[in-house]
């Protein structure tokens, strides 16, 4: 790994940031230094885009989330500012799109995927939660039973779409599991019979949702990721079913970032910067960026000296780490609370 200078951390021509564990998600000093420097970076005319695994929210409510912490995409049109954010979301939606999928049972406890869903015309999917992110009613009974009533009460879906569920229970996996295996009993024998599509919002086994004490020592709160989510569906097959990647490190989010008619990235001249190897330095990596680890996240210091003696040079092997961010903040190369 070599040392980042502030010459070269500026030579990039674009910067692509993860935001959990980067900018947000951390403490807010460091929130407030890392938007300076991605405020720094705007200033110098940089192109600047951010790639969230997070389907939570949509794409517009990540914009406000970037400006609220005092992101300043200066005169940009809404259009413009929604061209820099792409969220696991709004890839979920445009795959299915472009798949012809266009009834999703929908696995989430958040809103985000579905809006997004909606403003592409998929208006006929089935979902854990209601439009105004309410349980749905069909999932209040906990007996895994209960997926026989749901699925005969619901019995158009086409694919299964794995969100992040705060309220994952054994009965919206069993109807997960059921829908994917009816249809391969009802429908394996015909012509062109095709597997119920797997589709997981991202893949990753976990984040972190703060931190604690216990014992006397400063521990980060773990989370289940969204991937780890997936996995309980796929798991539940011998062999196990394998989930098509909506985000970050996939090889669509790849083709997507380069593709001249999508975002028409040179994503050799790009910088990735992520808290997170499995994620985002597999991605920037795989995609032939060079890429920052920032520590403030779910990769610790720990992991990553763990990760560098057991593997060696590797995908999961950053090209640059900072201690944060905002460390050219901290290091007075750039002012704070620096706007465009
Ligand atoms: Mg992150």
């Amino acid at each position: 790994m070599k040392h980042l200078r502030f010459e070269e951390f500026t030579s990039f021509e674009t910067y692509i940031f993860d935001c959990d564990g980067v900018i947000w998600g951390i403490c807010e000093e460091d929130t407030k230094t890392s938007v300076a420097t991605v405020n720094y970076l705007l200033r110098l005319n940089k192109r600047v885009m951010f790639v969230t695994n997070n389907s939570n929210k949509t794409r517009a409510q990540f914009v406000q989330q970037l400006e609220s912490k005092g992101v300043n995409f200066g005169n940009r049109s809404q259009e413009q500012k929604l061209s820099m954010m792409i969220s696991a979301s709004y890839t979920t939606a445009a795959f299915l799109q472009d798949s012809g999928l266009h009834r999703p049972f929908i696995i989430t406890s958040d809103t985000g995927v579905l809006e997004e869903c909606r403003m592409l015309g998929i208006t006929d999917y089935f979902a854990t939660i209601t439009d105004d992110g309410k349980p749905a009613p069909l999932f209040q009974k906990l007996d895994m039973g209960s997926a026989a009533d749901v699925i005969k009460q619901n019995p158009n879906v086409d694919s299964i779409v794995v969100g992040w569920d705060m309220q994952l229970t054994a009965l919206k996996v069993g109807t997960a599991v059921n829908y994917i295996k009816w249809h391969e009993d009802l429908h394996a024998s015909e012509p062109g019979y095709k597997e119920m599509p797997l589709i997981a919002c991202s893949g990753d086994t976990g984040g972190v949702l703060g931190k604690t004490t216990h014992l006397g020592k400063e521990l980060k709160l773990r989370a289940i990721g969204n991937g780890a989510m997936a996995d309980i569906i796929a798991r539940s097959f011998d062999p196990p079913k394998v989930w098509v990647d909506m985000g970050k490190p996939s090889d669509a989010l790849l083709l997507l970032l380069r593709s001249p008619h999508a975002y028409n990235v040179d994503l050799n001249k790009a910088l990735m910067v992520g808290d997170t190897l499995q994620t985002d330095i597999v991605f920037g990596n795989r995609g032939g960026m060079n890429t920052l680890l920032v520590l403030t996240g779910v990769t610790s210091q720990l992991e990553l000296d763990e990760e560098l003696r057991a593997n060696g040079p590797g995908l999961r092997r950053p090209s640059y780490v900072l201690p944060k961010l905002g460390s050219f903040v901290d290091s007075g190369h750039i002012a704070r609370g620096d706007k465009v």
